[in-house]
């Protein structure tokens, strides 16, 4: 079997050799048999896109949507996930659903780069600004957690950016991520400010905590944010999952609500640590 793999690829090599205007056809044809070859010697399949997202929804529909009626009936009619509204980075490390082993209509959760929540835009942030109303007013959760995270691209990106109007060689182009982790350059004035002489990694980590903070701060920017929390509605927390010790930390931060509305970050009323 092999030796046929194989001279059917010298064949195709020399017809993509003597056939110029066959090449890319041959070289599709080569590529398929050696993907074939390798296949059939190592005995594992090639990835396949569109297999897995099948074989996944089967595994999750035969173990647990199967496996637990009740709460997918009750989901069925509709969503009431009072506790929590989850602010979560994209990164693919770092699902809250998993880390924080929440169930199938427990958090509303919005996740984007660098977990960043913005200001009140009307404009500009309308998507996370429809998420957070509809949390808030409509789904009346209690509490929303924003939860950054260890090695975050999306923070390298903001302690890395020059945001001077010139492009850094290492982003050499960005239509969306430089303005987005704009969001963070409060953060990282702190983090240059306080630990100028850090190494960079060490920054972007100070950075990766500092960031949740603003994104904490911005919230307070929400008409129905204040209001829930000034009536005691609803409570804001930051929170910090580090998955290269394997740890977690949550904090919530001590709000002035009169103007100027701002996070008194020196002063932390819960703090914990989970290693
Ligand atoms: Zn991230």
């Amino acid at each position: 079997m092999s030796k046929d793999y194989q001279e059917a690829i010298k064949g195709l090599e020399k017809l993509l050799s003597e056939k110029g205007e066959l090449k890319a056809v041959a070289a599709a044809k080569v590529d398929q048999i050696k993907a074939e070859l390798s296949t059939a010697s190592s005995g594992t399949k090639p990835f396949d896109a569109v297999e897995r997202i099948k074989e996944g929804f089967i595994t999750f529909k035969k173990e647990k949507y199967e496996t637990k009626p009740a709460l997918y009936g009750e989901l069925a009619k509709g969503q009431s996930p009072k506790q929590y509204m989850v602010f979560a980075c994209s990164d693919s490390r770092v699902c809250p659903s998993h880390v924080l082993d929440m169930q199938p209509g427990e958090a509303f959760v919005v996740r984007n780069v660098a977990n960043m929540v913005p200001q009140f835009d009307q404009v500009k942030y309308a998507g996370v600004g429809a998420a957070v109303e509809y949390a808030v007013l409509h789904l009346k959760v209690e509490n929303i957690v924003v939860i950054g995270h260890s090695a975050c691209g999306g923070i390298k990106g903001l302690m890395s950016f020059p945001f001077d109007g010139t492009t850094s060689t290492k982003w050499m182009c960005s239509d969306f991520i430089e303005d987005w982790v704009s969001i963070g350059i409060p953060a990282k004035k702190k983090v240059l400010s306080d630990n100028g002489s850090a190494a960079f990694g060490d920054q972007c980590t100070t950075c990766e905590k500092e960031a949740v903070n603003v994104s904490l701060a911005n919230l307070l920017t929400y008409p129905f944010v204040r209001d829930g929390l000034s009536k005691k509605t609803l409570k804001l927390y930051g929170g910090y999952y580090d998955f290269v010790n394997g740890g977690f930390e949550l904090w919530s931060l001590e709000y002035g609500l009169s103007p100027p509305i701002s996070v008194k970050d020196v002063a932390t009323i819960l703090h914990w640590k989970l290693y």
